[in-house]
């Protein structure tokens, strides 16, 4: 018996090590949104094309950012993006990509809201890296302003979430708060198609600033994106915990 105890509590202690939340998800689906794709560049007027952000017409994607050494934000987004996706499913919840290869171009913004919506995701989590001033350090979590008959059955709960994710990802990665952007880690913004046109609880991570020198290093190892991963699975468990 005290063999089969020692036992177990190693079992939890390594899963607790490798970062791994509890399986406390199961029943709940997760919506992951992977910001940009690695073909956008080459499908300039694809992704160009205007469509309905919600409060205004805005183009269907973008490249996104890049280190000075050339590393994409296109490919760490979906990198967390697909190590989420792993801790989640480990832990029991369905989870559903926007994208899942870093080849192709979009989906427009439009589509990348409609995919959460369609599954009526418990929470769903797009992921960024900002290319900010070369200046300013540290990562920030965008929450949907409330809009009138567009956000307002969602801000709430999405601004819980934002709330989650900051603490977990601060305290999960040791990454600072912007210093040039946001307040204090957080942003309310009624400019973001996917934020504007989701029906479920949402927020966009920007997980550091790709401009900067300590930043980039950081985004471009695999083992900060790991820990980036371990944080916002940590994070959505929180959230989702105490929604009950
Ligand atoms: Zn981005």
């Amino acid at each position: 018996m005290k063999i089969l105890v020692a036992v177990l509590a190693l079992v939890a202690l390594v899963g607790e090590a490798a970062g791994q939340p509890p399986p406390s998800l199961r029943g709940r689906t997760i919506a992951i949104d992977p910001g940009h794709n690695g073909g956008n560049a080459r499908h300039a007027a694809r992704i160009a094309r205007l469509v309905d952000a919600g409060t205004h017409r805005k183009a269907c994607d973008t490249v996104g950012a890049r280190t000075a050494a050339g590393y994409p934000e296109h490919a760490h987004n979906l990198d967390v993006a697909l190590r989420l996706a792993v801790l989640l499913r480990r832990a029991g919840a369905r989870v559903v990509l926007t994208r899942g290869t870093n080849t192709g171009w979009g989906p427009c913004i439009t589509r990348r809201a409609a995919i959460g919506n369609r599954v009526r995701a418990d929470a769903a989590v797009s992921i960024h890296a900002d290319g900010g001033p070369a200046g300013g350090r540290g990562f920030h979590v965008i929450h949907p302003a409330r809009i009138r008959g567009l956000t307002d059955d969602i801000a709430a709960p999405s601004y819980r979430l934002a709330l989650a994710l900051r603490r977990a990802y601060r305290t999960g990665t040791g990454m600072p708060y912007a210093t040039y952007t946001a307040r204090a880690g957080l942003s309310s913004r009624s400019d973001l198609g996917g934020l504007n046109l989701s029906d479920v609880p949402k927020v966009f991570l920007e997980a550091g600033n790709m401009r900067n020198e300590t930043d980039a290093r950081l985004l471009s190892s695999s083992g900060f994106r790991q820990r980036e991963a371990n944080a916002i699975a940590r994070a959505l468990a929180s959230y989702l915990r105490a929604q009950g």
